[in-house]
């Protein structure tokens, strides 16, 4: 997979659709951006266009409704959504990545073909739950518990913070809980935080939307991706068929960091998405903003600027193409992950805030598409792993 490890030499299937994709984010996602982000809503009609392309099938076999692409495929498109939305381009992966993927991944044959074909279409969303209250970093924590009765999984427990967790089009959550004790001291896991013993079995469990006893509380009140759907989420008693079990009983929590193993090279493409999206912004501002009777951008302090926002984004573009190429190759892709996650919500972050700077007081209107990477972007250095968390995977791997 070596031939795309170099920005600007993609074969040209990967090229067209980064087109194409690019060509849709800039006449149907970016006009309606701002509205969404001030709303508070859900674009629903903007998922609906990315489902009738097919992206939420990029990268599954076509038997399962997909467009048998695979995993590079998706973080393209991630990439170009991020540019200009970053809260359709968490819908998106989320939706894949988190929802969708753990059944393809995980699942038996009948539940890929209940699932898959609904996920990949975007007429449905999943949803990922591992996150609690007392646990993100520390998911291995997890206090929902799963009980076997009569046939059937009885789950009780609460959720917090689920992207596409709550809105018209979710059918899926598949949750992890624990399902009883190991026998022995230790057998958990290594979680993200270390190793930490005990004697949870944690499984995960596929909870269709509607049953009852399963709430989506209201929605979280965020900084920034307000157009993303995030919810806590509560369990009361929830009766799921015992054949609802995703891949094998106690391997939950080990098959949710593989899960995010790979996440992390989804939301690397978006980051790098952003920072990109933010240079792109400034570029064009630098060469028509006026001050002191030139264009801003003829300014060293400026231009300097700029640069070094274009020169972390290619870099950070060169980190998470180079950890989907090693999945893809099926090589170990741990650490090159981590790195990538790590390189490019910073990258996103670092950009967001000199573009910013670039625009002044405009910079700091919210309806300007700066001003909402700047909200945004924070939690890229959050989610699904933060800072410290890629930190400690990356000192692991390099043996301490
Ligand atoms: C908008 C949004 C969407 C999300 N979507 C989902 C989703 O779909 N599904 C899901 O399951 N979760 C989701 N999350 C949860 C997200 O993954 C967690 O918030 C994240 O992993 C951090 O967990 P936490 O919030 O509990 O912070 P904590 O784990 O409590 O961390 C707090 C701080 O302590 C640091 N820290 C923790 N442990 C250590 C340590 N050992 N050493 C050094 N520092 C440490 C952390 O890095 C952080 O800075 C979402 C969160 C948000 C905000």
């Amino acid at each position: 997979m070596s031939d795309f490890l170099s920005t600007g030499t993609l074969p040209d299937h990967y090229e067209q659709l980064a087109k194409t994709v690019r060509d849709f984010a800039q006449s149907v996602v970016a006009p309606v951006a701002a509205k969404h982000d001030a709303e508070h809503s859900f674009p629903y009609e903007v998922v609906a266009g990315m489902a009738d392309m097919g992206l939420f099938g990029l990268p599954f076999p076509e038997e399962y409704g997909g467009m048998g692409g695979d995993y590079f495929a998706l973080c393209l498109a991630l990439e170009e959504l991020g540019k200009v939305d970053q809260s359709v381009a968490i819908t998106l992966e989320a939706g894949v990545s988190l929802g969708a993927m753990p059944v393809y991944r995980f699942g038996n044959d009948a539940q890929k073909q209940e699932w898959l074909p609904l996920l990949a279409s975007g007429k449905a969303l999943g949803a990922f739950g591992l996150t609690e209250a007392g646990g993100g970093s520390d998911a291995g924590a997890t206090k929902t518990t799963a009980k076997l009765d009569d046939g059937h999984w009885v789950i009780n427990g609460t959720k917090q913070f689920i992207t596409n967790s709550g809105t018209d089009i979710t059918k899926l959550v598949t949750v992890t809980a624990v399902t009883g004790e190991r026998e022995g001291s230790g057998g958990q896991e290594r979680s993200d935080s270390g190793n930490r013993p005990g004697k949870k079995e944690i499984s995960s469990i596929l909870v269709p939307v509607p049953t009852e006893g399963f709430t989506a509380e209201p929605a979280y009140n965020k900084v920034g991706w307000n157009a993303s759907d995030t919810h806590p989420l509560s369990f009361d008693d929830v009766r799921v068929p015992q054949e609802n079990l995703l891949g094998e009983q106690g391997r939950g929590y080990a098959n949710f960091l593989r899960i995010l193993d790979e996440g992390r090279i989804a939301i690397a493409a978006l980051s790098v998405g952003a920072a990109q999206g933010c240079v792109d912004e400034c570029v064009r501002y630098a060469k028509e903003r006026q001050a002191f009777g030139a264009a801003i951008g003829t300014y060293q302090a400026i231009a300097f600027k700029i640069a070094r926002m274009e020169a972390r984004a290619h870099a950070a573009r060169a980190a998470y193409y180079d950890a989907a190429a090693l999945m893809l190759s099926g090589k170990p892709f741990k650490k090159a992950a981590a790195v990538a996650k790590l390189v490019s919500s910073e990258a996103a972050m670092d950009n967001a805030r000199d573009a910013t700077q670039v625009f002044g007081g405009y910079g700091f209107m919210n309806e300007y598409p700066v001003a909402r990477h700047y909200r945004d972007s924070k939690i890229l250095e959050i989610g699904e792993g933060t800072t410290e968390v890629q930190l400690m995977l990356i000192a692991r791997e390099a043996g301490l």
